[in-house]
């Protein structure tokens, strides 16, 4: 009934990603983290690589992977370095609505493009005001005629300041909250499309993450994404395919603080033997591998639900809420396993610590994720009650 071998492809994608993971990313992660500059020499290879357009189906020029197998290829390279990964991922954010909802017109103009040649797109739901509570968003769309006139800031675009083309949600009428809102797909190049300076962040400092502004842009009807009142479900529905491919992100994090603090741990001598003779220490080292080996299934099960077309909302967000505490957990850990050097730009792990902790943050915050969990718990019990009594 269940198997946990990988498919021959499967490896290959997966060595493939490893391979690129060690000489492409790791040799500068430290770099771009330090000065907080964008990769593009890197985005450029990825691109090439075939890692940012893993779901789009091949008759578009994409790989036409399942979410699975880019999870298990996404891992490697979030091992790598988490901010030049999401800054990889945040194309399929901004991809995957057009994939699944765009007409067959929308994904020649759109993906056979994006393929082709290098391109970055972007994922602008969130405002400055509006995080948590997309619904009450900002930002108008107003029909004239064969366009919509688009008006508002989106805030922490990630790539914001590199993409082609922007997924952009916006309300046609306030007053509806989700009912009211759609998706355009926006060219940068329109007029009136504006980008702030990046953002200074604690972490994930490889990606770009700035605002975006449209003011009067005039963006064509034929770039609606799906009917009017749409945008929501669409932007949520999003969410359940990348939620986990960004968990894995957070297990590819925490794998690389736990071969980290076991090897300085193996190294380290206190008290006449190596700091990993301690049980105390050895104790933060299980606990690391049966987290993360943890946080993996729940990946593996949701992203197996998104490939068999099975509506996986619950799934998706245990495994991300999950991640992402993990990694967390995890990479404080490895800085203690560490020491004093744990706590110095000398060695990697206080990254991996600051990259942890955005995870718990974006993609649906550690508290929105079990408001999910618990609405469908909830329920799921109601119908339980319901069909005994
Ligand atoms: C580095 C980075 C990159 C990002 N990239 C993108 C991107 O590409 N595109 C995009 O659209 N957005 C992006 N975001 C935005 C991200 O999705 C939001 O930051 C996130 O949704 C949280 O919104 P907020 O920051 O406004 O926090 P708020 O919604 O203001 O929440 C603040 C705190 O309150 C909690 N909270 C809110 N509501 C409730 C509630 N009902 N019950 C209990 N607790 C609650 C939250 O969990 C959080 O802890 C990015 C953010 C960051 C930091």
């Amino acid at each position: 009934m269940i198997g946990f071998d990988l498919t021959p492809e499967q490896k290959v994608l997966q060595e493939k990603a490893r391979k690129f993971a060690k000489e492409v990313i790791s040799p500068v992660a430290a770099k771009h983290d330090q000065e907080g500059t964008f990769p593009l020499e890197v985005m450029e290879k990825a691109h090439r690589e075939g890692f940012f357009t893993p779901l789009v189906p091949k008759q578009h020029g994409g790989q036409g992977l399942g979410v699975l197998d880019n999870c298990i290829m996404s891992e490697e390279l979030a091992a790598g370095c988490m901010g030049m990964y999401v800054s990889i991922f945040v194309s399929t954010l901004a991809l995957y609505p057009i994939i699944r909802f765009g007409t067959e017109e929308q994904k020649e103009r759109f993906l056979k493009p994006f393929c082709s040649k290098f391109s970055i797109a972007s994922y602008c739901l969130s405002e400055l005001t509006v995080g948590s509570d997309p619904a009450s968003m900002k930002t108008t769309a107003v029909l004239d005629g064969n366009h919509y006139v688009l008006n508002g800031t989106k805030m922490w675009i990630t790539n914001g300041g590199y993409a082609d083309f922007y997924l952009v949600f916006a309300t046609t009428d306030p007053q509806k909250k989700h009912k009211g809102i759609i998706s355009l797909i926006v060219s940068s190049s329109l007029e009136g499309v504006s980008h702030g300076e990046p953002i200074d962040k604690m972490g994930q400092r490889a990606s770009n993450t700035t605002a975006v502004t449209f003011k009067n842009v005039r963006v064509p009807t034929d770039n609606l994404l799906g009917g009017e009142g749409e945008g929501f479900k669409k932007a949520m529905a999003a969410l359940d395919i990348t939620r986990p491919m960004i968990a894995i992100g957070a297990v590819g994090i925490a794998r690389t603080a736990m071969e980290l603090a076991s090897q300085y741990a193996m190294k380290r001598v206190q008290f006449g033997v190596p700091i990993a003779r301690h049980q105390a220490i050895q104790f933060m080292l299980a606990d690391m591998a049966k987290d993360i080996e943890a946080a993996r299934l729940l990946v593996y099960k949701a992203a197996w639900l998104a490939d068999q077309g099975i509506r996986n909302s619950k799934e998706a967000s245990i495994a991300k809420a999950f991640a992402a505490d993990m990694a967390m957990r995890v990479t404080t850990d490895a800085v203690q396993i560490y020491g004093g050097m744990g706590y110095t730009k000398w060695h990697p792990v206080e990254k991996l610590m600051r990259d942890a902790k955005v995870i718990q943050i974006y993609e649906g915050s550690a508290q929105v994720m079990r408001m999910v969990i618990a609405r469908q718990l909830l329920l799921e019990t109601e119908k339980r009650m319901a069909s005994s009594s």
